[in-house]
């Protein structure tokens, strides 16, 4: 088969029509607004407690530091239960306050946290599990509630992957102390980079908007020590005008999915995830398991193979965060069995084409199985 002229990536940030956000930039030359707080700040920010179905959010500059201020400003210690099967950004914001990561396996069907692994990694030393929904796939909120609550630990949601999800009709970001949604350009809802912790408890909303803008309280008061993690008002535009335009992006992310699932239906060696039960997904990736066995060829092998064609896959995550060099010697080795199994077999196919284009993704990978 012949190869595509143009490389084709696993995304493609989403721009709206310059002109709606040209508008925006007009508003903002005419006050001079341009951060702490503005008009389009606040606007976002019911903009989006209404479209995630939440009762109480914030804004930031970005999801990672988001997640770090969610950390902090729960005042956590000691160890924290997590997934390796996640981006550096979970892993880090972790380590960077100062806890210890303890590495928790994941189940093989949705390759969220395995929660039947986790009451075995608790000592008294645990103050939270802090979990990834990743591909926008929900954890078992359930049983990860109840283990929280047994144990007295605070729950932190990694939902960097899954904006716009619903478990059971209710928004993703409900469940556990505080979610952290990432707007970041790769993702389904962008603010260029930008992020978001929603959460329960009424009282965190000062407690965040303290942490983001240095602890200040008054032109004269300081009352805790924070950082500069603000949403600026180009960003919370671009929200804006963006928000519009989700649920069309959504649809068609749905639709290349099924393209991919009846493409590769009686593929053998490949393995994807199906339609999730009581889940209204975002399609946020398209991720596949490669099995040299039935598929005659190694995710690496197929991973390279594919660059030839011009098609840019990802291995999306590899390699677990445990292993990361800078994490060399530093923790215990838990028994990461299936994340090990899924890390070295999984790859992220681009889902922001045209149909034409993935329909010649499709052939092209088809083509490469082995008898
Ligand atoms: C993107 C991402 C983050 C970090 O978000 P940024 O907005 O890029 O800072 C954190 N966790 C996961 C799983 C992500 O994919």
């Amino acid at each position: 088969m012949e190869k595509f002229e143009k490389p084709i990536y696993v995304t493609k940030a989403f721009l709206p029509p310059l002109e709606d956000y040209v508008d925006y930039l007009k508003h903002i030359w005419d006050t001079h607004w341009l951060t702490n707080n503005g008009e389009f700040h606040r606007q976002l920010e019911k903009n989006l407690e209404n479209y995630l179905g939440v009762n109480n959010i914030t804004l930031f500059v970005n999801g990672h530091s988001a997640l770090d201020i969610a950390i902090k400003a729960l005042d956590l210690t000691g160890e924290v239960i997590t997934t390796p099967f996640t981006f550096a950004s979970t892993t880090h914001a972790i380590v960077m306050n100062g806890l210890t990561p303890v590495f928790c396996d994941i189940n093989l069907k949705d390759f969220t946290i395995d929660v039947n692994k986790i009451e075995n990694l608790i000592t008294e030393k645990t103050s939270a599990i802090v979990a990834v929904h990743v591909y926008g796939y929900p954890c078992d909120i359930y049983k990860i509630n109840q283990i929280a609550q047994k144990y007295q630990l605070k729950v932190i949601y990694d939902a960097a992957h899954a904006f716009g999800v619903k478990l059971n009709n209710k928004g993703i970001g409900n469940y556990g102390d505080v979610s952290m949604f990432s707007f970041h350009a790769t993702k389904v809802f962008n603010t260029i980079e930008g992020g978001a912790l929603t959460f329960q408890c009424n009282q965190y909303k000062g407690l965040f908007d303290l942490y983001k803008n240095f602890g200040i309280t008054g032109q004269e008061s300081v009352d805790g020590v924070g950082l500069n993690a603000k949403m600026n008002e180009f960003q919370a535009a671009m929200g804006i005008v963006n928000l519009k335009y989700v649920d069309e992006q959504i649809c068609k992310r749905k639709e290349i999915t099924e393209l991919y699932r009846n493409g590769f239906k009686n593929v053998q060696g490949i393995y994807f995830t199906e339609e999730l039960e009581d889940v209204k997904q975002n399609y946020a990736y398209f991720p596949i398991l490669i099995d040299e066995k039935k598929f005659g060829m190694t995710r690496n092998q197929l991973f390279e193979i594919l660059k030839e064609y011009n098609i840019f896959a990802r291995k999306y995550f590899y390699p677990l965060s445990s292993d990361y060099k800078c994490f060399e010697g530093k923790y215990k080795n838990y028994d990461l069995e299936n994340a090990r199994y899924v890390t070295e077999r999984i790859m992220t196919l681009p889902i922001y084409c045209e149909v034409n284009e993935i329909e010649k993704i499709i052939d092209i990978i088809k083509n490469l199985r082995r008898y």
